[in-house]
């Protein structure tokens, strides 16, 4: 096959990975990533939580960032930790802000490989959209004004990524205490707050990525070929029954029900907890 030649060189430095978690997920799932991907992406990865936490403050300092949002699962506190979250990457200068979920495997070397395809000052919004078709809003104007809005968004379940041409003309909605305005006016989650603000108020496209992953999807039918060619993966739950690709790793299922130690050691063989293969 003929690759095209990257469109700008980028290193994992000139990404901002943000994760979104809440305290109660701290053991259960941010562990996971910590031993995993993030353990080879300290430098470009920040937790966005909501409580403190000593231990994961020893293992990554600064790289924790307490949004001092509140832990319920309600819009307004999703919508916070967004805000926090956009603000952030503006601060860190980097050219692309990447949002994931703590039940996200990120593959650092396909999403430099992805990015580098697209120039980071021009309108860049890449994910996968969560539904097969245009969101249905409704716009609130004031003075009891309403408008219907339809837009695409990027699934906040599969990760996402913006450039920073984008990024900077999203601040007047999407900065300091603006996020959470916005969020109210179509009252709808935090990933479809930014996928407003980009489609309906800025009239960018999001670009739709089929190497991004969410429990939404049946995640058995990512090739046990392609996994090297995924930039997210995802486990959970899909119509009731657990929901995880499939592939026959370094850990028996049991012990690794996610499959993320497993393709860690595909992806990073050198890891020392990885069983070394004498092939
Ligand atoms: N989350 C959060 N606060 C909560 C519950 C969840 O910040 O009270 C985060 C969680 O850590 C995850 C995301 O929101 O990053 C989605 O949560 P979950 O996977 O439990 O739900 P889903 O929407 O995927 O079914
Ligand atoms: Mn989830």
């Amino acid at each position: 096959a003929t690759e095209k030649p990257p469109m700008e060189d980028i290193t994992p430095n000139d990404i901002f990975i943000a994760v979104k978690t809440t305290k109660k997920f701290h053991q259960s799932r941010l562990e996971l990533l910590l031993d995993t991907w993030i353990s080879r992406n300290v430098q470009q990865t920040y937790i966005f939580t909501d409580g403190e936490d000593e231990e994961l403050k020893k293992r990554i300092g600064s790289h924790a960032i307490n949004t001092n949002c509140s832990a319920a699962h309600s819009r307004q506190a999703l919508s916070c930790k967004m805000a926090v979250e956009y603000d952030k990457y503006i601060e860190s200068g980097k050219k692309w802000f990447c949002h994931v979920d703590d039940d996200n495997y990120v593959n650092m070397r396909t999403l430099v490989k992805l990015l580098s395809n697209y120039p980071h000052t021009q309108d860049i919004y890449i994910g996968k959209p969560s539904l097969d078709r245009p969101i249905e809003a409704t716009e609130r104007l004031g003075d009891n004004l309403m408008r219907p809005v339809n837009f695409w968004f990027a699934t906040g379940g599969a990760g996402f990524c913006i450039s920073r041409g984008l990024a900077l003309k999203m601040s007047p909605w999407a900065s300091g205490g603006h996020f959470m305005n916005t969020a109210e006016k179509i009252r709808l989650p935090d990933d479809c707050t930014i996928g407003y603000i980009i489609e309906s108020v800025l009239g960018v496209k999001l670009i739709r990525s089929n190497q991004f992953h969410s429990h939404l999807e049946n995640l058995q039918q990512v090739p046990k070929s392609e996994l090297h060619k995924q930039v997210t993966l995802s486990y959970g739950m899909f119509e009731n029954k657990r929901n995880a690709i499939i592939m026959n790793g370094a850990f028996p299922v049991e012990e690794d029900p996610s499959r993320f130690k497993s393709v860690h050691c595909l992806l990073y063989p050198d890891t020392p907890w990885c069983p070394s293969y004498a092939v």
